[in-house]
């Protein structure tokens, strides 16, 4: 096995990790975000990649940037994570509506593009666990879609144990039903009176808390956390953008070295960073479309150079990309500003101290080469979901729409796969109202669009009604240190 630390934080070289480290521990020590300098000089193959499959090019693309992971380790990670989880035999497939290509990622246990990630970080933390007793408690807050995949991701898996609080009553009827129902012998699901800032600010500081740690420590338990930081979700994200790629040669779309580019629905920037590193490992890109809902702090950076995260907060019909503070944003800057960790640094230091920072016009020039962003009001994203339903017959969920609309915006100018991060069904009411029809309850709406939807409502959804509750339990945010506790020793035992 090699043993290279090529991992390092964005804001000091000083910090380095190998990929085992960095996957276990999520955040670097400075509050840094762990990244591999060097990562482009190693290219994928991309004619290999054309002729192989989902599996075979999770299986390269995970060897490349899991240095310290051995083919055989990997193997059986990919394997766990990719065989029988999904309910299309592509994966990933890809499908043309009216000239976009739309790359659907919500074929997972959960029907979001979360799944793609959350059911293999499991088995990448339990293999950096192999040479060790240790164990991992996962800490997880959640406003609603990614508590399920992560629970989802992780019964059952040996050495590890889960642990997540969603707030009480502010999340949807299926989100609930769906946490709440959850099995395994490691899960463990608590709603939190509160609402999700109070959820996660309590969790932030429970990483940090001194008398936690030292209790989990005894009992051999790391605690960790499975959010988009973390390098094992990010990279498992990179490889369904080469898959899309050989997905539109193999069937005529494209020849072999064409460029694509891609729009992508963004909320704390993962999934459109994956596309990214996919770049900087050789596919060739022409163009990466931020999407945003009312909360566009994004696209006023990528027009401006300037991140303000001083506005107000806007609920949405998107509510998974209704955030102020991309994290994932901070790797893109490292690679943006050539590799320079102190600039990275003081960039944050601006954002944590005044909400804001101006990444001058020569980055920005740079920035713009690749990227471009737009954003979509919530009146403006029903009217998407409508206007491709009436034309099409396919029906998008209100994440998906967005990215859909500026794909559809630079159709002309080449190829462009619109990455589509949802199922319908995770939206019916909002979708329902989108296409004109109203007053109906979650479950009736759930029935009613898989009418319109020919009748492929997946079953994990389906039989969400009629499954027992195993999950009941309420707490305050005081409780929440107490309940971790008791959960090392009784899902441990
Ligand atoms: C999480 C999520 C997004 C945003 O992805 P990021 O990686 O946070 O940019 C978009 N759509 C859906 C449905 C999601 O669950």
């Amino acid at each position: 096995m090699i043993m290279s630390s090529v991992y390092q934080s964005t804001r000091d070289p000083k910090l380095k990790a190998t990929s085992r480290e960095a996957i276990l521990k999520g955040l670097a020590p400075d509050g840094g975000l762990y990244i591999w300098p060097q990562m482009a000089e190693n290219p994928i193959d991309l004619e290999k990649i054309c002729s192989s499959d989902y599996m075979q090019t999770a299986q390269t693309v995970l060897g490349k940037l899991l240095p310290d992971f051995t083919e055989e380790e990997i193997r059986e990670c990919v394997k766990g994570a990719y065989t029988d989880n999904f309910d299309d035999p592509a994966l990933t497939p890809v499908q043309d509506v009216d000239g976009v290509q739309v790359l659907e990622l919500f074929h997972g246990p959960t029907s979001a593009f979360k799944d793609m990630a959350l059911t293999i970080l499991p088995y990448l933390m339990r293999t950096a666990l192999s040479d060790t007793d240790e164990k991992v408690m996962i800490l997880t807050a959640t406003s609603g879609d990614t508590g399920k995949a992560a629970l989802s991701g992780f019964e059952d898996v040996e050495q590890t144990a889960i642990c997540v609080f969603y707030p009480d009553g502010k999340v949807s009827d299926i989100q609930y039903r769906q946490m709440a129902t959850q099995k395994g012998s490691n899960t463990a699901v608590f709603a939190v009176r509160g609402n999700f800032d109070d959820c996660q600010t309590r969790v932030k500081e429970l990483f940090m808390d001194e008398e936690l740690n030292k209790y989990a420590a005894d009992h051999q338990v790391r605690l960790s956390s499975a959010n988009s930081i973390n390098i094992g979700r990010l990279i498992p994200q990179v490889v369904y953008y080469f898959d899309a790629y050989r997905q539109l040669v193999n069937n005529g779309t494209i020849q072999l070295g064409d460029e694509v580019s891609f729009s992508v629905p963004t909320g704390n920037f993962g999934d459109v960073l994956a596309g990214y590193y996919a770049k900087l490992l050789g596919l060739p890109v022409k163009k990466f479309y931020v999407a945003s809902n009312s909360n566009n702090v994004l696209t006023d950076f990528i027009k401006t150079g300037v991140y303000d995260k001083n506005r107000p907060f806007v609920q949405t019909i998107s509510p998974s990309m209704d955030i102020l503070v991309s994290s994932n944003l901070e790797r893109f800057l490292y690679f943006l500003s050539g590799n320079d960790s102190e600039q990275v640094a003081s960039w944050m230091k601006q954002l944590a101290e005044e909400g804001r920072y101006d990444i001058g016009a020569e980055n920005l020039a740079r920035m713009r080469e690749l990227f471009d962003a737009d954003f979509l009001s919530d009146d403006e994203t029903r009217q998407v979901i409508k206007d491709v339903y009436d034309k099409t017959g396919v029906i998008l969920d209100p994440h998906t729409a967005i990215g859909y609309k500026m794909a559809a915006d630079h159709k002309e100018e080449g190829p462009v796969v619109a990455v589509s991060t949802a199922s319908p069904y995770k939206f019916s009411a909002d979708v329902l109202k989108s296409l004109g029809i109203e007053g109906l309850s979650e479950w009736e709406a759930l029935h009613k669009l898989d009418e319109l939807n020919q009748d492929n409502l997946p079953p994990r959804l389906a039989e969400l009604e009629d499954l027992p509750i195993l999950h009941d339990q309420k707490l305050t945010a005081d409780d929440m240190k107490q309940a971790v506790m008791d959960a090392c020793e009784r899902l441990y035992d």
